[in-house]
C-alpha cells in the first residue's frame, strides 16, 4: 500500500477450493490482533466442515469465528470498538452483504473477505464478483491441478467418483460428492 491510507477499505482474497483463501485470511486476521487491532471474525451458518464457531483452512489452521444465518447479523453483531472484520465463505452470503461491507468500509472498517471465485462449473458464485468489482484489494489464488500440476482456478466437483452434472443444483446436502482442484484444461463438466 503506497501513500497515506484512510481507515476503512475491502480486501478480497479469492479462488478455487484448496487454493490457499482460508489460510491466508487466517494469517491476515493474526497479523492484525498482533497489531493490537479489534478483529471480528464471521462464517455463514451454512459452512459447518470442520468446526461450526471457527474459520479452519484444509492444512489445519483455525481462527474463531461467529456463525451468522443472514448478512444482516454480522451488523447486529458489531461491536463499538472493531477496527477489522474478516468473512470466510463469503459466496454463501445473501447479496445483502455487498451493502453491509461497503457500510462497514465507509465506518472506517477494515473488511477481509475470502471466497469461492467460481462454482463447480466455472461460473461466478454468489455475490463474489460484486464484492471483487467495489474492493480495494484483490488476491486472487491459485491451487495445484490434481491432475496436472499447473496452477488450478476451477473446483472440480465429482458425485460418487464421476464429474458432476452442469445442471446438478450448486449446494447439495448430504450428496456423497468429492471437490478437487483443476486448471481450466482439465476441468471436466457433464452437459
Ligand atoms: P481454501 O480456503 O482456498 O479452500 P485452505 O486454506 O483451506 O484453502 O487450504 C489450503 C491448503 O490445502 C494448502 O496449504 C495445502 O496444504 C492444502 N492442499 C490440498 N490439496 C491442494 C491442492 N490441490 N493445491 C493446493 N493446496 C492443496
Ligand atoms: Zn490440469
Amino acid at each position: 500500500m503506497i501513500g497515506r491510507e484512510r481507515e476503512g477499505w475491502i480486501e478480497v482474497i479469492c479462488g478455487g477450493m484448496f487454493s490457499g483463501k482460508s489460510e491466508e485470511l487466517i494469517r491476515r486476521i493474526r497479523r492484525a490482533k498482533i497489531a493490537r487491532l479489534n478483529v471480528q471474525a464471521f462464517k455463514p451458518a451454512i459452512d459447518d466442515r470442520y468446526h461450526s464457531d471457527a474459520i479452519a483452512s484444509h492444512n489445519g489452521l483455525i481462527a474463531d469465528a461467529r456463525p451468522v444465518s443472514k448478512a444482516e447479523e454480522i451488523l447486529s453483531c458489531l461491536a463499538e470498538n472493531t477496527d477489522v472484520v474478516a468473512i470466510d465463505e463469503v459466496q454463501f452470503f445473501d447479496d445483502a452483504i455487498v451493502e453491509i461491507c461497503q457500510q462497514l468500509a465507509d465506518r472506517g472498517i477494515r473488511v477481509i473477505l475470502a471466497g469461492l471465485d467460481q462454482d463447480f462449473r466455472g461460473k461466478p458464485f454468489g455475490p463474489t464478483p460484486v464484492l471483487l468489482a467495489v474492493a480495494e484489494y484483490v488476491t486472487k489464488l491459485q491451487a495445484i491441478c490434481v491432475k496436472c500440476g499447473a496452477p488450478a482456478s476451477r473446483t472440480q466437483r465429482l458425485i460418487d467418483g464421476l464429474p458432476a452434472a452442469d445442471d446438478e443444483p450448486v449446494i447439495q446436502v448430504g450428496a456423497l460428492e468429492q471437490y478437487e482442484a483443476r486448471c481450466r484444461h482439465c476441468h471436466e463438466l457433464i452437459s
